[in-house]
């Protein structure tokens, strides 16, 4: 049995003076990976890690209940990252996941963990070109992330290869239970080879779920991860008696007084996210509304901005709520309150994340008394009520926010800057028009004194360009010696990647 075996076990027997913290090393996992691991800052594995990767890597089954925030998605992640072949063309894992946006970031968390063994990973989800994914998809790619019905869409079209698929996660089942997707899913395990590993992670194991285990999964492992800190006890919960009209007004005094550096404001439709994003917008604060009735492209571009950091409020629908992982949000809102209690829960756990400390607040009106005692049954114990911030409050508070306003929000790092330090993207004016192939590439590059294959990150050939990642800070000595260096017989115009 592996020491990370041991040191669980004695801690589950409750031998607590044996327990040692598991450490990544004892996973026997490839130097690329440890590094990767290493510059996204995790020192040591979550719980739920310590039971999922080496169950995985013995090829098990298993099944994991356990919440986001938990390290669930680095906890599927790093094995299968270890396990794939790089050799393979054709797609070794594939993810599934509820939403456009959960699959987004497993993709570029999977992407992170990948990053030096040079995985390739594509991300296929709806409202977004067919097109530009079947191309991805003829090309190299070892992990595909996606959503169920465009992964169908896919298989229905033959232009996702399963022939070589060896792991297959279902991530947020329960979620794909509320959304209907049981039967899609379905649809995808049979169209897989039996001969694979299923993981399924999901937060709550409701009977279709397990009957779902029983059918697909072979004598699975179970990992039920008991929260030590459970996040309800982590933030701080505050709820406020308000009639609807005097929603903004309050609104604008709490921000006031409490002046996160990060906040999302719940609202329960797009009429009313559009309605508060407007009145923000008049008081002049930093503001970025996300609703399912906008553009995909708009979205990711709202939460990406958010995760730098570079505006403060952003007002959203639940679509926001779930999965999502956007470090350090200071505060929560609920501007309305959620007519179903696990929303509530969904929503305030954006904030208190990585066993941080958080605060929600809710706005309740005196109609929506039977919700709010809902939730109350639901969290087990009562929100306190608050009395509406005093005038003088207010306005005593008011410089500071006022100064914090004008201020340029500090930007956060990305989690893959660390790791994207050391490489760089170029960008070469030749792609397959001209017949350019990996091979022409990475037979140039070798040819530059000083240069392995194991310097050359991800090639992607486009119709008339071509992108090719050198590792290793490297970079700026190849794009020099690329200006005199033909490549597949013609010198070419070579540039750093604009992105
Ligand atoms: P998840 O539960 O997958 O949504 O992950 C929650 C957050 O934890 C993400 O920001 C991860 O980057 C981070 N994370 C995952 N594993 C670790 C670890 N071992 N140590 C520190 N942070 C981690």
């Amino acid at each position: 049995m592996s020491n990370a075996l041991e040191r669980l076990r004695s801690k589950l027997t409750g031998r607590d003076d044996e327990v040692v913290e598991a450490s990544f090393n004892d996973y026997q996992l490839s130097s690329e990976l440890l590094k990767a691991i290493n510059l996204l800052g995790f020192t040591s594995p979550t719980p739920v890690q310590a039971q999922v990767i080496p169950a995985v890597l013995k090829q098990k089954d298993i099944i994991v209940k356990s919440q986001t925030g938990s390290g669930k998605t680095a906890a599927y992640a790093i094995p299968i990252c270890e396990l794939v072949d790089w050799e393979e063309n054709k797609p070794q894992a594939l993810i599934v996941t509820p939403t456009r946006e959960l699959a987004i970031q497993v993709k570029e968390d999977v992407f992170n963990i990948g990053r030096f063994k040079r995985l390739k990973v594509s991300a296929v989800y709806g409202k977004s070109p067919l097109t530009y994914q079947i191309k991805e998809l003829k090309q190299k790619t070892h992990v595909v992330v996606g959503t169920p019905g465009r992964i169908i869409d896919h298989l229905e079209r033959g232009t996702l290869d399963t022939s070589q698929i060896k792991y297959l996660v279902i991530d947020e089942a329960d979620k794909m239970l509320d959304m209907g997707f049981i039967e899609p899913i379905e649809t995808i395990i049979t169209s897989l080879s039996k001969k694979r590993v299923t993981l399924l992670l999901s937060a709550t194991m409701p009977k279709d779920i397990e009957v779902l285990c029983n059918k697909y999964l072979k004598e699975p492992i179970y990992a039920e991860i008991a929260e030590q800190n459970p996040v309800i006890d982590r933030i701080s919960q505050e709820r406020y008696t308000v009639d609807r009209q005097d929603k903004l007004k309050l609104l604008s005094d709490i921000t006031i007084v409490e002046n996160p550096d990060s906040c999302i404001i719940f609202c329960n439709t797009k009429q009313t996210v559009d309605e508060v994003y407007q009145g923000l917008q008049k008081l002049k604060y930093t503001c970025e509304k996300i609703h399912g009735g906008m553009e995909q492209r708009d979205r990711l571009r709202v939460m990406n901005d958010f995760k730098l950091g570079s505006f403060r409020y952003l007002v959203a629908t639940d679509v926001a709520a779930r999965g999502i992982d956007v470090e350090d949000i200071s505060l929560v809102i609920n501007y309305d309150l959620p007519l179903d209690s696990e929303i509530y829960v969904h929503r305030i756990g954006r904030t208190g994340r990585q066993n941080k400390q958080g605060k929600a607040i809710t706005f309740v009106t005196r109609y929506e008394n039977k919700f709010l005692a809902a939730i109350h049954q639901y969290i087990g114990k009562e929100i306190p009520l608050k009395e509406r911030p005093e005038r003088e409050t207010v306005s005593d508070s008011q410089q500071e926010f006022e100064e914090k306003t004008k201020a340029i929000p500090e930007m956060k790092a990305t989690k893959g800057a660390e790791l994207s330090k050391e490489i760089l993207k170029l960008h070469i004016n030749a792609g397959k028009k001209t017949k350019m192939r990996p091979v022409d590439i990475v037979g140039t590059l070798c040819s530059i004194p000083g240069m392995t294959a194991a310097d050359i990150g991800i090639i992607n050939i486009r119709d008339i360009s071509t992108f090719v990642e050198i590792l290793n800070n490297k970079g700026k000595f190849v794009l020099e010696e690329l200006q005199k260096t033909p490549i597949k017989g013609r010198l070419r115009k070579v540039s750093k990647a604009e992105r």
